[in-house]
């Protein structure tokens, strides 16, 4: 339902909580956050924004961080819960997503991930793209996460807006759309990603809107976007390119 990313040189979870709040007038059931780190730290509760923002007020030394990702759901896949809550994140928390939309052939892709040993904790439709760009990262060998991430979402049908966080790169959000809105805020050493620029006015006036189909790697010294389309047919004419 709403997603907001943030990476800069303030701490994360406060200006997530904030941001959440400014979306909450859109509608949700749940809300979550997660922040870079050793392993990457996610924090989410069912419920109001407050029940949230209460539970990290508890944790906040486990929260401390510069980069995180955030979203309030609106339940469509499994029934509102603290589990079924957005960030989802790989089981050893190397990667987490929010996502905002419907994966419609969720059903298939989860199969094919639980056949190869993937666990799955909620009963979301979310889920799912964490286990298969890990899946992906492993298969793809020396791929970007740009690259890995644009591959895993040709898969998916349906629509999303989504935010990625990785715990190897303390320095890299990748944000996508295809059929849900998502807006680039840019700042000074701090850009940041939104479903709705209500989120981001108080950071910035200068605002990209990205557009269907576009994938972006957003890092705190700047942006790069991409045709998600374009950056897989690369990967694949460099793939059966012959060798000189
Ligand atoms: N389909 C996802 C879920 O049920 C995302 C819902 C939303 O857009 O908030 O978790």
């Amino acid at each position: 339902c709403g997603i907001f990313a943030y990476i800069g040189d303030k701490e994360a979870a406060a200006l997530l909580i904030t941001a959440l709040k400014r979306l909450e007038y859109r509608g949700y059931d749940s809300a979550g956050i997660g922040i870079h780190g050793v392993p990457l730290k996610v924090r989410k509760k069912v419920g109001k924004v407050a029940n949230l923002e209460e539970d990290v007020s508890k944790a906040s030394d486990t929260v401390k961080g510069t980069l995180g990702i955030a979203h309030t759901r609106w339940a469509t896949h499994g029934k509102p819960s603290d589990i079924n809550a957005h960030p989802h994140a790989t089981s050893q928390s190397s990667i987490a997503v929010v996502h905002n939309g419907v994966i419609e052939n969720h059903r298939a892709l989860k199969e094919q991930l639980s056949s190869k040993g993937y666990q799955f904790l909620s009963q979301t439709d979310t889920e799912l793209l964490a286990h298969l760009v890990q899946d992906l990262k492993m298969q793809m060998d020396g791929a970007s996460w740009l690259e890995v991430v644009a591959t895993a979402l040709r898969l998916c049908e349906g629509a999303y807006g989504v935010a990625f966080i990785f715990q190897d790169d303390p320095d890299l959000i990748i944000g996508a759309r295809k059929g849900s809105p998502l807006i680039l805020g840019v700042g000074h050493g701090e850009n940041m990603l939104a479903s709705d620029a209500s989120a981001i006015v108080e950071h910035t006036k200068d605002v990209v809107y990205l557009r269907e189909g576009e994938i972006v790697e957003v890092r705190r010294s700047g942006f790069k976007v991409h045709d998600i389309q374009k950056v897989v047919s690369k990967l694949g004419k460099n793939r059966i390119s012959p060798r000189p």
